[in-house]
């Protein structure tokens, strides 16, 4: 029992949420609270009766505002966005009022047949090979997962049991039937063999996940000189030096947009490689920069994806559907169903049995799932494909406006990788006179540019990250927040010379 009525409440909870957006650039955009702030300002229990709505309410604003981060804040450049739109709250708002732990279809067939749907729609929108699509003959297709790293930890474990059936199979096992105390023997035996791989670069997502399957990991060099990408060259000597060791490489993560400088693994060699070593699970990791695969500028990236296995990005960052919201396509689903699906009598039903539907439990970890299509469907529909392509190349062109007033002062900065999907990063330069010695300067080039990012990090205007790659201390700016204009792009670079010319780091 409680004393909520919405009916009355409903119109005033959104004009705080509208209220909320308008009044954002108001508002800092990092909280100025310190750590255990909220603990001394709540009772220490749960009260025993209902409170009303209003008092409720009214603590949203006293108590969580104060300790909040704004994400939507145009001053945010950190990490990558997670933007979010009104289209994706309404989804969200729906979806929790049908709230259903929709796993199989006779759970809402709606739930299901949206998201098939609408993974469609997207898979055309960004020009993946047909293949990925529902209707594809080898049975290929896609499902939203909440994250990136829960899609590469699937990817992975599906990945490490398709290696386990196919060398059981090839030691004469039947892999449908491998449960006799031989079998499961050599099987674990060939899991203590297994190494998931992943660029250098590569979100910790893919080293998080072989953790979690139990496998080995190896990392395969992307260094500055090919841009913090991973080349063929450098997978087949990582995959040929795991084998010289006795061990069988299963897994590969091939990352387009790394994290920290938004670099693009070489896709066309790495197909070469794939078609070499079919047995190896190749997953793209497009997290942040897939979105903007659904420009024309971009779809030359594509077409090598139809020779790895799967491909994931999240539409949560940069695609305006909000958090949570990754789509996850593979070529066949049956990779996924021969590892995932195990059916109790109690998930049982006719329509499954018809094998007419699609029953999402099988392709995933979880069993429940939420209504996510709805926002995404939400979306594409208010903004349409044009729209979401004018959002995303109006951050690239700020990144690009970024790039240029750092090249407008190469007294102080040095652009180590140029603007790629809205991404810039950089160092703040040494005096030319410092030193002439390669190791000392480059020692120097970190120590000023750690010490620009303190200066601005600490007056908390702006929300940077700094990262450090290949020893190399770089600033990054993010310009892909739905409420990123150029004049705050100009700001926060006026607040970077400011703290690069700072004497006392001289
Ligand atoms: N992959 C890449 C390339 C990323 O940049 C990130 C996060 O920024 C992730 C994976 C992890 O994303 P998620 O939070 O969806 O797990």
């Amino acid at each position: 029992e409680s004393n909520f009525t919405l009916n009355y409440h409903h119109p005033m909870l959104f004009e705080k949420i509208v209220q909320y957006y308008d009044t954002l650039t108001e508002r800092p955009v990092l909280p100025s609270i310190s750590p255990g702030y909220l603990k001394p300002l709540l009772p220490p229990g749960p009260p025993s009766e209902g409170e009303p709505w209003p008092q409720i309410q009214a603590d949203i604003e006293k108590l969580i505002q104060p300790g909040l981060t704004h994400w939507q804040h145009p001053k945010y450049m950190a990490f990558f966005p997670a933007n979010a739109s009104y289209p994706g709250i309404i989804g969200e708002m729906y979806s929790s009022t049908f709230t259903a732990a929709a796993f199989n279809w006779i759970c809402s067939p709606a739930i299901t047949e949206l998201e098939t749907i609408v993974l469609d729609w997207i898979a055309k929108m960004i020009a993946l090979p047909e293949c990925f699509l529902s209707d594809s003959p080898g049975g290929g297709g896609g499902i939203i997962q909440g994250t990136a790293s829960e899609v590469i930890v699937t990817a992975v474990v599906a990945a490490r049991e398709r290696m386990v059936r196919k060398l059981l199979t090839s030691s004469g096992f039947d892999p449908t039937s491998h449960e006799t105390e031989e079998a499961l023997d050599l099987a674990a035996t060939i899991r203590g063999k297994l190494v998931a791989l992943g660029g250098e670069h590569a979100h910790s997502s893919t080293q998080k996940a072989a953790i979690i399957a139990g496998t080995r990991f190896r990392t395969v060099p992307a260094p500055q000189s090919s841009n913090f990408a991973v080349t063929a060259s450098a997978l087949r000597s990582t995959i040929e030096a795991c084998k010289a060791k006795g061990l069988e490489p299963y897994y590969f993560t091939a990352t387009l947009g790394s994290t920290a400088t938004c670099a693009v693994d070489d896709l066309e060699g790495i197909a070469a490689v794939a078609r070499d070593y079919p047995d190896i699970w190749i997953h793209v990791d497009a997290a942040y920069a897939g979105s903007a695969l659904i420009c024309d500028e971009y779809q030359h990236l594509t077409p090598p994806m139809q020779h790895f296995a799967s491909f994931n990005f999240n539409l949560h960052k940069w695609l305006l559907v909000n958090f949570d919201c990754s789509a996850f396509y593979v070529q066949c689903r049956k990779d996924l169903t021969d590892t995932f699906s195990i059916t109790p009598a109690y998930l049982r039903n006719s329509y499954t049995e018809s094998g007419l539907v699609t029953d999402y439990r099988d392709w995933q970890i979880p069993l429940g799932r939420r209504f996510r299509s709805l926002k995404v469907w939400f979306v594409l529909r208010t903004y349409g494909v044009e729209g979401l392509k004018r959002f995303i190349r109006g951050g690239i062109k700020l990144g690009e406006y970024f790039n240029g007033l750092l090249d407008s002062r190469k007294d102080l900065f040095t652009v180590v990788t140029p603007a790629a999907f809205a991404l810039t990063t950089f160092q703040v330069k040494p005096e030319s006179s410092s030193t002439s010695e390669e190791e000392k300067k480059k020692e120097e080039a970190n120590r000023l540019t750690k010490a620009a990012f303190e200066i601005v990090d600490k007056k908390q205007e702006f929300f940077l990250t700094s990262t450090v790659v290949n020893g190399v201390y770089i600033i990054r700016l993010v310009s892909a927040n739905e409420r990123a204009e150029e004049k705050y792009v100009k700001q926060v670079f006026e607040a970077l010379v400011a703290a690069a010319e700072e004497k006392e780091r001289r």
